[in-house]
């Protein structure tokens, strides 16, 4: 008789989003979704709606600290997903965590601001995740804004900008980029994951939905769950792009808020 395989488990390090569509309540329920055990570390709770982020309250960096200490006193994690990190002692607290004790692979998603405009982590916090976060995980997943700040350039209009703009990404520290186009114009919004190995594009269509928000948290965690299930980098992304393009289908169907409702996950 063959043994049943042991389920994932797999950690969040986030802010709170109390409309279910973004941050750790995404990343939560995306793990579930994909057959993983889910875990949270909260770094900050915001108040906010489908229209916008009416307050954010970080979490003391020492609590964090303990938060994250407590859980893997205990609790083996195969993959982390670093999401909000609000400012400069919440990015090298996170940092020390994951010095103490690394699981096997950790993928940062550099949240700066919500799609309703609303300021997630301020200039120094961007700063930090730039210096302290950036070199010491497998795998981040800017959007063309989120690019172009990390990088002090231009956001990219076109696949040849976004080709330029991977060398100096995967400078920064990271051996994986996952550099998603769907700020691009047009039909299509191809994502490049890079190393140093090389490139690659991911097709995909674009989904006609108001419904985005979160996109970037549930596509980050996603691939997190994947990777923590033993899949190969390529292919947990190619399956997370699948599996997001089916949540923003669903999304269709939810009635939640009057502003840019969640991707059903
Ligand atoms: N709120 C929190 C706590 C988040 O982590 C994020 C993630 O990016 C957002 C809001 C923004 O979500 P969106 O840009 O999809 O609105």
């Amino acid at each position: 008789m063959s043994a049943t395989p042991r389920i994932a488990n797999v950690l969040t390090i986030a802010g709170s989003d109390p409309s279910g569509g973004a941050g750790i309540q995404a990343d939560l329920k995306t793990f579930s979704a994909l057959g993983t055990y889910a875990t949270s570390v909260i770094t900050a709770l915001t108040a906010q709606n489908t229209r916008g982020v009416s307050g954010v309250q970080p979490v003391p960096a020492a609590f964090i600290a303990e938060q994250f200490d407590t859980l893997l006193d205990d609790v083996a994690i195969d993959a982390v997903k670093i999401g909000m990190i609000a400012g400069r002692e919440v990015a090298e607290t996170v940092r020390e965590c994951l010095q103490r004790r690394r699981p096997r692979w950790v993928v940062l998603d550099p949240v700066m601001v919500a799609k309703s405009g609303d300021i997630l982590v301020d200039d120094e916090g961007i700063q930090a995740v730039r210096e302290l976060l950036v070199p010491c995980v497998d795998l981040i997943t800017p959007n063309l804004p989120e690019a172009a700040v990390l990088l002090d350039a231009d956001t990219p209009r076109d696949s040849d900008a976004m080709q330029a703009l991977l060398p100096r990404l995967l400078e920064l520290g990271a051996p994986h980029v996952l550099l998603k186009g769907g700020h691009l114009d047009g039909e299509r919004c191809p994502d490049l994951l890079g190393s140093a190995e090389g490139s690659s594009w991911l097709e995909a269509e674009r989904i006609a939905t108001r419904n985005l928000h979160g996109a970037g948290c549930t596509l980050s965690s996603a691939i997190t769950a994947h990777l923590a299930r033993g899949e190969p980098l390529v292919s947990a992304v190619q399956h997370a792009k699948v599996w997001l393009s089916q949540a923003l289908h669903a999304s269709e169907r939810l009635s939640v808020g009057r502003g840019r409702g969640p991707v059903h996950h």
